[in-house]
């Protein structure tokens, strides 16, 4: 049966409820399936499935020692009246393009796919394991993950999540969705610093804290856990499906997705898809100003020492993509990959070989895109096509048509453009690039972006200005040990 190892340590095999309920390996590494061929599977009986067969023959392989019938109860749970698309992740033509909507969950980013199905593949793992401890979840987020992680986990019975985001760091939706959370085992707050502090904070916690710490074990809801990635593995099923029912392609044809990358998990997921047998072609990772992974595609080198820049695809201001460690395992091996990341923790750099970057550049191929670009983009498709997209999709569109006019191996195969978020997320800056006058408050950007578009404000965002407000705290950051050890308490029987 298919087992998990460490990136960094592959003596210690762990079954895969136990990788989902750990998150990160005790030795810091991420977990990895530990054969993958044992994840291989017809994708052509997998396309004959609708949406949630296909997640159920996706996770049956990643988490076997699940079972059958647990797999297929989480699936019914997590999909069941979240999404407000049928289809979960509807493939829309637009020009000669095929945009995937991943953002038709309960918070309005693609990361409602995977964390609609976390709560519950912990709180099985939890049972099966014989685990007694609540589970606490911890998370810094600059915005979608928080929301996403808060709504995913709100009363889900034997769990707790506290997301911690920066005072004044995040846009007034991202905070409002927050804030307005219900579920008596959620809490947002607010953490005075930046994102980097909140999220050192948090990392820090895990060391601090001792676990279990008054009968709560703590955990995390990143994209670290394998639990985040695999649900994000069924959607390039999905799309490949739409697109042979489509006509756009025939069964056995070769797609590229274009993903528009942060931690490298999304994409990730892509390549697991690749592994399982799905026939992807090339894997375009988007990246924005912060375009360390262009630079690694290029030239094999990963150099984090570099300007960090604010952009309008906040969610993939990054320069250390934890998922990469993934990859650098799965085709460089586990001894290369411990001197990457010791190389990456002392000097903030690493080379991979040029055999390797061969190995990696069969699949992946990075391409990154500034400000004034995004901006045409969105600008142009809603002129083209009225289309609207939101500032990270317009990353991957306009890393979709440099690919397409670029030398690389595979341009003209058909290209799936992952889009992963609501414009209405990010409704000023959608506004400015349209040309707008920019309102003062979200609630009047959200109106003006539907007036002058034409596109729906999504009832899940539209609702947000009059709930009540729920979370009112806000922290320093040398408070959050003792803060979380006081909620650890509060719990206590
Ligand atoms: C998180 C996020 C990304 C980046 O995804 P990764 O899996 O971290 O690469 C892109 N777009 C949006 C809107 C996101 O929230």
């Amino acid at each position: 049966m298919l087992n998990y190892v460490s990136t960094r340590d592959d003596s210690v095999k762990v079954s895969s409820a136990e990788a989902v309920l750990n998150g990160l390996a005790p030795d810091g590494g991420l977990y990895v399936p530990d054969n993958l061929e044992e994840i291989r599977l017809d994708y052509k009986e997998v396309i004959a499935k609708d949406y949630r067969g296909m997640a159920k023959a996706v996770f049956g392989k990643f988490f076997p020692d699940y079972g059958e019938d647990a797999i297929s109860a989480i699936v019914e749970r997590s999909y069941e009246n979240k999404f407000s698309s049928e289809e979960i992740t509807p493939l829309v033509k637009v020009g000669d393009g095929n945009v995937l909507e991943l953002y038709h969950g309960p918070t309005c980013a693609f990361k409602d796919v995977a964390l609609s199905a976390l709560p519950n593949l912990m709180t099985v793992a939890r049972d099966m394991t014989g685990f007694e401890d609540e589970i606490l979840i911890l998370t810094a987020t600059s915005g979608d993950t928080g929301s996403a992680a808060l709504h995913g986990f709100s009363d889900v019975p034997g769990t707790r999540i506290i997301v911690f985001y920066p005072e004044g760091g995040v846009s007034d939706t991202q905070r409002l969705q927050m804030v307005t959370q219900t579920g008596l085992n959620t809490a947002a707050t607010a953490v005075r610093g930046n994102f980097d502090d909140a999220q050192s904070g948090v990392k820090r916690l895990f060391t601090e804290i001792p676990r279990p710490c008054k009968g709560v074990s703590l955990s995390s809801a990143n994209s670290i856990n394998i639990g985040r990635l695999v649900p994000q593995v069924v959607y390039y099923f999905a799309a490949y499906k739409a697109l042979v029912e489509s006509g756009r392609i025939a069964v056995g044809d070769k797609v590229n997705f274009t993903v528009p990358t942060g931690n490298f998990g999304d994409i990730m997921a892509g390549y697991f898809a690749m592994k399982m047998g799905l026939p992807v072609g090339r894997l375009i990772c988007a990246s924005n100003k912060n375009d360390v992974l262009t630079e690694f595609l290029e030239t094999g080198h990963y150099n984090r020492k570099r300007t960090f820049y604010k952009t309008s695809s906040p969610s993939m201001d990054i320069l250390v993509s934890s998922n990469l460690e993934r990859l650098l395992y799965l085709v460089c091996g586990l001894e290369r990959n411990k001197g990457f990341m010791k190389a990456l923790a002392e000097d903030g750099e690493y080379s991979v070989s040029e055999e390797e970057l061969a190995e990696i550049r069969k699949i992946f191929v990075g391409i990154c895109c500034d400000e004034e670009k995004g901006a045409a983009v969105i600008r142009n498709v809603f002129d083209d096509n009225g289309y609207l997209m939101d500032t990270h999709t317009a990353v991957a569109w306009a890393a979709y048509e440099e690919f397409e006019k670029s030398e690389e191996e595979g341009r003209g195969q058909a290209n799936v453009v992952l889009s992963t978020a609501s414009p209405y997320k990010f409704t000023r800056a959608v506004l400015g690039y349209l040309g707008a006058e920019i309102p003062e408050s979200d609630e009047e950007c959200m109106k003006l972006l539907s007036e002058k578009t034409g596109a729906a404000v999504p009832p899940q965002l539209a609702g947000i200005f009059a709930k009540e407000i729920r979370h009112k705290d806000v922290i320093e950051c040398d408070e959050m040990k003792q803060y979380v050890i006081d909620k650890a308490s509060a719990g206590e029987k």
